[in-house]
């Protein structure tokens, strides 16, 4: 491993979705590409919204993904770290206390956009004396505190959105400490950012404002940012992904039979201008990550079409990435593969070869004949077609008449794989019994 460090720093108030876990899989593969490490970061700063469960379902699909991390951290345990920066920040003067209430804040906001100005912070916090703090003090009013940003350009090559400028005169200084203490996401990420080394961040394009202000904390904490790669967001047919889209959650993915990498696949090239195809680990699908692929544009995430390129991939899919997950052996898995939309519809399979089924029979006077025709074994894939061109002579049946009916006693359904790959897997002295309306 090099100093290349990324991470994925999720808040635990929701669950893992297609939108945070399309970033959790490029900081993965970036990580992989670039022979670094992978940190996982809980961002559970919002202590009345983050909860155990939430974690606990991020971790458990981080893990089914295959997105391993090498260190952990959490942002809950390193407040004092984050009160010691605070501290030295207040002494430099880049961080203030403000005792203006959200409806004064609201009401000043208004004005401004009323006047048809920015809504911009008027820094009015940086007029006070020590009296009016104390008099606000003795109000009942708590101070929040923000972030003081310096006046000038604020730019960075972004490693998908090219050469990227913010002048500060254009941002409000961000609140970094709420009334009750709390912290906001910002500077504690900055901080641990710093502290763990982190050198890419990939993260969606609604954090291209907080990466300007946030690149001036850096400077204030005399770091160096690191890379930033923003992603454009994802659309869905509902607009904007939002984390409450349950139905659009990784476990409801799962749970459809979606397979893990076909998710990874499916997001690593969704908005590229590459073609999305199945990649049956993490490591080849590294090889190919290349950040100037990525398009400007929004991307449209359709589940329809990531489940049709599941079918896809489990279509695909060498057996040796299903070995032990299903039942058959790798004749099997290569026969019946072609007809299935998920990996589980295999057991259903495994079973209409090799467990009794009772057939049914709609033309008991062909299925008998094709009973008596049946060669003697050994079986392969052509059995099934000489064994029909005889049953077709015999019967003067063809077509749908003929085979239907042999379907219907063979598997007892309308449709499924090529019988002439089940036919060997089923066997002689089952097939014979179905052909006669036994259940075998
Ligand atoms: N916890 C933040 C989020 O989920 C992390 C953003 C970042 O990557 O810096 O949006």
């Amino acid at each position: 491993m090099n100093n290349v460090k990324v991470r994925f720093a999720p808040s635990p108030t929701g669950f893992m979705h297609i939108g945070n876990t399309r970033t959790a899989v490029f900081n993965w593969l970036l990580a992989r590409k670039l022979g670094g490490s992978f940190l996982l970061r809980i961002d559970d700063t919002d202590v009345l919204r983050s909860k155990k469960e939430y974690e606990d379902a991020i971790r458990d699909i981080l893990c089914w993904l295959g997105l391993t991390w090498d260190e952990e951290a959490r942002q809950s345990a390193r407040m004092a770290r984050y009160d010691q920066v605070v501290a030295q920040l207040k002494a430099a003067g880049r961080v203030y206390a403000c005792y203006e209430t959200a409806e004064e804040l609201e009401v000043m906001r208004k004005k401004l956009m009323s006047q048809g100005r920015p809504p911009i912070y008027d820094r009015g916090a940086l007029k006070l004396t020590e009296a009016d703090a104390e008099r606000y003090q003795k109000e009942g009013r708590r101070p929040h505190y923000r972030f003081k940003l310096l006046p000038g350009n604020i730019e960075w090559d972004d490693m998908v959105r090219g050469k990227t400028h913010y002048d500060a005169a254009n941002l409000a200084d961000p609140v970094i400490i709420r009334e009750d203490g709390s912290y906001l996401y910002h500077l504690p990420s900055v901080i641990d950012d710093f502290d763990f080394g982190i050198t890419h961040i990939i993260r969606g394009e609604d954090h291209v404002t907080n990466t300007a202000m946030q690149i001036q904390m850096f400077e204030a904490l005399g770091a160096k940012a690191p890379a930033f790669a923003h992603l454009p967001l994802l659309t869905g047919r509902e607009g904007k992904l939002s984390k409450r889209l349950g139905s659009l959650g990784v476990r409801e993915l799962r749970a459809e039979g979606i397979e893990n990498m076909a998710i990874c696949s499916f997001l690593a090239k969704l908005g590229t201008s590459e073609a999305i195809e199945p990649f049956y680990d993490l490591d080849s699908l590294a090889a190919t990550l290349d950040l100037t692929k990525l398009g400007r544009a929004q991307p449209k995430f359709d589940e329809e079409e990531l489940k049709m390129f599941n079918r896809k991939f489990v279509r695909q899919m060498p057996y040796e990435k299903v070995r032990g997950r299903i039942a058959g052996d790798e004749r099997f898995w290569n026969a019946v593969r072609g007809n299935l939309d998920t990996v589980a519809e295999a057991d259903k399979w495994f079973d209409i070869c090799h467990k009794p089924l009772k057939p049914e029979i709609e033309d008991a006077g062909l299925t008998s004949a094709a009973a008596a025709a049946l060669p003697p074994e050994p079986w392969d894939e052509n059995t099934y077609g000489e064994w029909m061109n005889t049953v077709k002579a015999e019967t003067g049946k063809k077509g749908k008449e003929l085979f239907h009916p042999i379907r219907k006693a063979l598997t007892a359904l309308d449709d499924g794989p090529e019988l002439k790959v089940l036919l060997p897997l089923i066997g002689r002295e089952r097939a014979q019994k179905r052909l006669l309306g036994q259940e075998a």
